[in-house]
């Protein structure tokens, strides 16, 4: 089973992403985590994304689809977690396509939501003990980027969810709830 966990930075789908993956044998695809990958590693295409990752906006539909493509192909084991894609109406045009490329399905999507004042201080909250702890916060983990990460998501992201409930299979949960909360109403969806 293939799903989409959609919502807003800080929503918690990275964390929910990761009980799928220890629960069900899924395979999490976070084009956030390839990125930073490509940043940190210092390929050229590290170096092209890195200054927009940082401001807060959205590396190009191009790219992100290029990454998506690529592991389309690998072993899905229990399915695939898309986690931080699609965010623009292209992107989910494009990933429609490359699962019926793949003779594979869209299976569930799923909005995780979160008030605003919620999720600036969930995502300074992660930048403070981060740094707290010794480490570094997200470069991207800050007050002035965070604005344009959520202006991001309510321009180009949140038709989504429109776009999703249309074609069906959209289902929306508390993601106010604690933690093992939002994972039994994620595990209800899967299951019914
Ligand atoms: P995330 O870890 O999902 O919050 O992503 C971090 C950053 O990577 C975003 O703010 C964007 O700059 C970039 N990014 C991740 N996924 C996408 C995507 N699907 N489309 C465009 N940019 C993305």
């Amino acid at each position: 089973m293939n799903i989409i966990l959609l919502g807003p930075p800080g929503a918690g789908k990275g964390t929910q992403a990761g009980f799928l993956v220890e629960s069900r044998d899924m395979v999490q695809l976070s084009t956030g985590d390839m990125l930073r990958e490509a940043k940190s590693s210092g390929s050229e295409m590290g170096k092209i994304v890195a200054e927009v990752m940082d401001s807060g906006a959205l590396v190009t539909d191009e790219i992100v689809i290029g990454l998506i493509k690529e592991k389309l192909q690998g072993d899905n084991k229990g399915g695939f977690i898309f986690d931080g894609f699609p965010r623009t109406l292209e992107q989910a045009d494009a990933l429609a396509q490359l699962l019926e490329a793949e003779g594979q399905t869209l299976d569930a999507v799923i909005e995780l939501k979160v008030e605003d004042e919620v999720l600036v201080d969930r995502i300074l909250g992660r930048a403070a003990d981060a740094v707290a702890a010794g480490g570094t916060a997200r470069a991207d983990d800050n007050a002035e980027s965070l604005k344009t990460r959520l202006m991001a998501y309510y321009k180009q992201t949140s038709p989504l969810i429109g776009y999703y409930y249309a074609k069906g299979g959209l289902t929306s949960v508390d993601g106010l709830a604690d933690m093992a909360t939002v994972q039994k109403s994620i595990a209800a969806v899967l299951d019914a």
